[in-house]
């Protein structure tokens, strides 16, 4: 079976977890069937996803009626006096796919699977979303072991973007592909898991971090405040781990490493998390937790001043996390590139544990594990084998050129919101204010301009790339700016931002905008102004200005109708809405949409391929194309003859023509 042929997806539990699943599985367009132990739960179910949806519509995300969607997700009672229902064995029948989404307990999901096994139809997939059971051991209750899979989503669902995809011992490959391929459909980033390994992924090197950021307070490194501060401040987290504990529930995180544990992860486990368990101070939920909140359930960001953490190193916290992904990437249980998607996916970390393994240097990594092992004779801070032994090749990471990734010669130039990178011939100009999402401030456009300038007079430089980062590439101008400012000034920003945009839009060398994220407002009138746009697999779209009451004011009115026509952008600045990238492709508004983890080399690949060609005609070419295309064909086309004309008076051309007749690559100079 392919993923083509999944028509009808059945969500068995309809929990935190299962109304999700079914929510996005409704979402993608297939036929649901939801199925409960009883109707109250299912209506309550029901009453979620609605409201969900609608959250979802408001915020334009939505391409159809949140009834089109609710339509498509079919209840279903599967108990009765303890005994499956007939209603349920039909509905099995009649389904391709099962998630199973029940509480965490072999025996219950060991029933449920021999169920499912005997009705759903030869070709149908079992997967379970299991956070710490074995799949092997799930699959076992089946005659299908091979169309049994571990696909793991994370909470919630519809908003979070990862699922690990597990294979058990006996999952075959074809079943792999096809979950894999449904997880796309549902518009997720799988990564896979190719061992069943208690914690898969995220909760191994989660569990590794906290369990380590944990023992650090109580061997009296710091408080928790001060790990929490050290993390965020010299980590740019977007949380500490005792803050994430406590928002999360320290009984999830005490389970899941209680789970692991019995399945054979070896970890010293602190005491602090199992005092807190059985304190029953489980963080926000209960009110408190490591921090105080204003009642049960009522979330209050805890006060963590940025001088706490001075003191603590956040690589004895780090460096246990990245043991483990040496060890998953060692025993080829996961890949590198899905490792790094993994904690940046599912744990929001600003980058991926191998680039910030990279960043600090392999060898200092190496040094503070054997530090931790020598103050607690634990074998669990033993640095893995790939880890020495990329120490002994000289694999040290960003300072030697080459660790887990390798890096060009770099320079690198730091503004206030923007840092410019220098790979000659690339110029990378990256927009660097992620806690805003990139958004657009005077400041950072004045700064955009000004190494715009400078890299336009750089001779090494042939090609601009422009990206952000973060979960942007930028999320509109900064409407922070817009507050009292008297109409006469609004037009005047209006023009200035226009200006800038001209600039690019004509600027001298081939612009490329790497759309990393969020591209909504301002941001889109600035990737619109390039020459190309590649998208990740992960960016969204829009012009969403209308929704505070007023229109693009950088060009949105005008690049947007002569990009995709006028019909559509009328639909899309009218509306508001946003929408994900492979649409923005199939309207011409994005030229390519890669996976995320691909974004900075397919950029890479296409500016280097421009680079070698020759500068001038580039020149000419785009000058001949914008300005043609603002005015009537024979001007165009007289513009065209000009600029072919001026073409002759270069060396470029000379050194074109002799390369063509002498069979060699041309060596283009810009002269
Ligand atoms: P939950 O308790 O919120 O929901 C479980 C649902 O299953 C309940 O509505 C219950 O009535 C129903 N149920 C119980 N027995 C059933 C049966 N035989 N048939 C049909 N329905 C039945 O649990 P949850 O948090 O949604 O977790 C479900 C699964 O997802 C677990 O395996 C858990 O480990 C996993 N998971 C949870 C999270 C999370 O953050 N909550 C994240 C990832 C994975």
């Amino acid at each position: 079976m392919s993923a083509e042929n999944i028509k009808r997806i059945i969500v068995v539990g309809a929990g935190t977890m299962g109304h999700g699943i079914a929510e996005v599985a409704a979402m993608a367009g297939y036929e649901v069937y939801l199925a409960d132990i009883n109707d109250e739960i299912l209506k309550n179910a029901l009453e979620k996803i609605k409201w969900s949806l609608s959250k979802l519509s408001e915020k334009g995300v939505l391409r159809e009626s949140v009834d089109a969607v609710m339509a498509r997700i079919k209840p279903v009672v599967n108990l009765k006096d303890g005994q499956y229902t007939e209603d349920f064995a039909k509905a099995l029948s009649e389904s391709d796919f099962m998630i199973e989404a029940i509480p965490e307990r072999l025996d219950l999901k060991q029933q449920l699977f021999r169920f499912a096994d005997e009705h759903m139809p030869e070709h149908a997939v079992l997967a379970t979303n299991t956070s710490s059971l074995p799949i092997t051991e799930i699959a076992s209750a089946t005659k299908r072991p091979e169309k049994v899979i571990g696909m793991h989503f994370f909470n919630p669902p519809p908003l979070m973007p990862l699922v690990e995809i597990i294979k058990g011992a006996k999952t075959s490959e074809q079943t792999l592909d096809v979950t894999f391929q449904l997880a796309k459909k549902f518009g997720k980033q799988p990564v896979v898991v190719h061992k069943d390994v208690p914690g898969f992924i995220v909760n191994r090197i989660l569990g590794r971090f906290m369990n380590a950021a944990c023992w650090a307070v109580v061997r009296g490194v710091g408080d928790h405040v001060a790990v929490d501060s050290a993390i965020k401040y010299k980590l740019g987290f977007p949380m500490g781990p005792f803050e994430l504990a406590d928002y999360s529930g320290i009984d999830v995180f005490y389970y899941v490493f209680k789970a692991m544990s019995e399945r054979g992860f070896k970890a010293n486990p602190c005491p602090l998390f199992a005092e807190k368990f059985e304190a029953k101070e489980l963080g926000m939920k209960t009110g408190k937790g490591f921090y105080q909140y204003p009642a049960p359930g009522k979330y209050a960001r805890p006060n963590i001043p940025k001088e706490a953490g001075e003191k603590v190193d956040p690589l004895i916290i780090l460096a246990p996390a990245v043991n483990e992904a040496a060890y998953l990437l060692r025993e080829n249980i996961a890949s590198k590139d899905d490792i790094d998607k993994a904690v940046k996916l599912g744990l929001g970390w600003p980058k991926g544990i191998f680039e910030f393994a990279d960043e600090f240097g392999v060898d200092t990594i190496v040094e503070t594990l054997e530090k931790l092992k020598k103050e607690t004779g634990w074998d669990e801070y033993e640095p893995d084998p790939l880890l020495k032994q990329m120490v002994q090749e000289g694999k040290l990471g960003r300072k030697t050129g080459k660790g887990f990734y390798e890096y060009a010669a770099v320079e690198e130039r730091k503004k206030e919101n923007i840092i410019i990178r220098l790979e000659p011939p690339i110029a990378w100009i990256v927009l660097n204010r992620p806690k805003k999402l990139n958004a657009l401030s005077v400041k950072l456009l004045a700064e955009l301009g000004e190494a715009l300038d400078e890299l336009e007079e750089d001779e090494k430089i042939r090609v601009v790339i422009i990206t952000g980062t973060g979960r942007a590439f930028s999320a509109g101008a900064d409407v922070t700016g817009f507050i009292g400012i008297s109409p006469f000034k609004a037009a005047i920003y209006s023009r200035k931002f226009q200006e800038l945009l001209f600039k690019i839009e004509y600027y001298t060398k081939p612009v490329i905008m790497a759309i990393n994220g969020f591209c909504l407002g301002g941001g889109l009138e600035l990737a619109m102004a390039g020459d190309f746009r590649i998208a990740s697999e992960m960016a969204m779209l829009g012009q969403p200005e209308i929704n505070i009451g007023f229109i693009p004011g950088a060009g949105g009115t005008q690049r947007l109708p002569r990009l995709v026509g006028i019909s559509r952008a009328k639909e899309l600045i009218y509306t508001g809405d946003m929408i994900p990238a492979h649409e923005a492709a199939k309207i011409g508004l994005v030229d390519k949409v890669v996976p995320p983890e691909k974004l900075e080399s397919e950029a890479r690949t296409l500016a280097l391929k421009l680079a070698e060609k020759p500068p001038l005609a580039l020149l000419a070419a785009k000058y001949a194309i914008h300005m043609g295309l603002e005015s009537n064909i024979w001007t165009g086309m007289a513009l065209e003859s000009t600029f072919f004309g001026l073409l002759f008076s270069t060396d470029d051309v000379a050194e074109g023509v002799a390369a063509f007749l002498e069979k060699r690559k041309p060596k283009f100079k810009g002269h």
